[in-house]
């Protein structure tokens, strides 16, 4: 059986796979593999092993007539067709959890970041500008006691609400249905989007790509916002208006953003957003520490392994289909 990887992973993650298997690997860490390249591999390809820059659509899952696996290194997999990979009962797995307390903590790194603006004070030094010590210079906005609004209160999100608390912060969240056991814990309090958005001096979006989220903070959502209000982004581009978020933060309807994804990545230095003063980007690394990204790339293998060994992977996004139905 053959399985194509789409990027270079460590050599001693997929050695041991070449007892077993036909391995392609794509010999780039950090390019993506041409779509068209990607197509021509999976012609006999039996599993996938992919991550978010990858486009796994209908034609390309149309083209894999033998395709029984597709494992992405990622919690979301809003870059799957997984209407078409369901209906050919293709498994697709992805790896959460193991990724919950990285994208917490870079989450809330943004969040330090961008309310004391860090990086403007090392350019500030970088440019050799820094003349004297300033009653207000580069001061930036409170965090401790502050309002935190969470919208996604997931495994991320509390992840980060616990880091919040160290800062004796309060904790708003937003979430289509209830999450009891944050509230306990937590002390975090439930509420509208909206009143979310007015209340908090932090918002920060960790909700899931789906129709549903697109654009979900657009003009209308800016426009509720505190004009001291941090905005952090770090779930999928395709939850934010970027065009409005362009002219909330260039008029200042809101103080700051901390960014981690974009509508389109990867974005490039002549990106309207990094003409702005009060926005902090990364180049989508929510999860990149060294453990972490070992932890996803282990076990993307091992949904892998089980697929072809035609059990139930350990972290299944279509569970319907083994008949447990949605
Ligand atoms: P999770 O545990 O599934 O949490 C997602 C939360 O979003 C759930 O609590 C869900 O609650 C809520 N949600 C879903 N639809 C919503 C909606 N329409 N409005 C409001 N809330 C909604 O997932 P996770 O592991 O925390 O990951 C969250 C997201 O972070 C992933 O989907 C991924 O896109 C992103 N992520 C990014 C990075 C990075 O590198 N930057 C790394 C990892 C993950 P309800 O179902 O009750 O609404």
């Amino acid at each position: 059986m053959k399985i194509v990887f789409t990027r270079k992973i460590p050599t001693e993650l997929v050695e041991p796979l070449k007892e077993k298997y036909d391995i392609f690997m794509w010999d780039r860490e950090n390019e993506p593999m041409p779509y068209e390249r990607l197509l021509q591999e999976m012609k006999d390809a039996d599993a996938v092993f992919t991550n978010v820059a990858d486009r796994i659509d209908k034609q390309l899952i149309e083209q894999s007539p033998s395709l029984k696996v597709i494992s992405t290194m990622a919690v979301g997999y809003d870059n799957i067709d997984m209407e078409a990979a369901t209906a050919r009962g293709i498994a697709v797995g992805h790896t959460p959890g193991v990724l919950t307390e990285a994208t917490a903590d870079l989450t809330f790194t943004l969040l330090v970041a961008t309310s004391r603006r860090i990086v403007e004070g090392m350019d500030v030094i970088r440019r050799n500008e820094w003349q004297s010590w300033g009653p207000f210079l580069l001061t930036g906005q409170s965090l401790y006691k502050a309002t935190i609004g969470i919208i996604g209160m997931g495994r991320i999100g509390q992840g980060v609400a616990r880091r919040a608390k160290g800062f004796d912060m309060n904790i708003l969240y937003h979430n289509r249905s209830r999450k009891p056991e944050a509230e306990a814990e937590l002390g975090a309090v439930y509420c509208s989007i909206e009143e979310l958005l007015r209340q908090s001096d932090y918002v920060v979006l960790l909700a899931p790509s789906t129709p549903e989220t697109k654009n979900m903070i657009s003009h209308e959502q800016f426009e509720m916002m505190k004009k001291t209000a941090v905005f952090i982004n770090t779930s999928r581009g395709t939850n934010v208006d970027e065009e409005a978020l362009y002219q909330a933060l260039k008029e200042e309807k809101i103080f700051a953003a901390g960014l981690d994804v974009f509508e389109t990545e990867p974005i490039s230095n002549d990106h309207p957003l990094l003409t702005l003063h009060n926005v902090i980007a990364l180049p989508h690394i929510g999860s990149a520490n060294v453990e972490t990204r070992m932890k996803m790339a282990t076990l993307a293998i091992e949904n892998i392994e089980k697929g072809l060994a035609g059990e139930r992977l350990t972290h299944i996004v279509n569970d319907e289909i083994y008949g447990n139905g949605k």
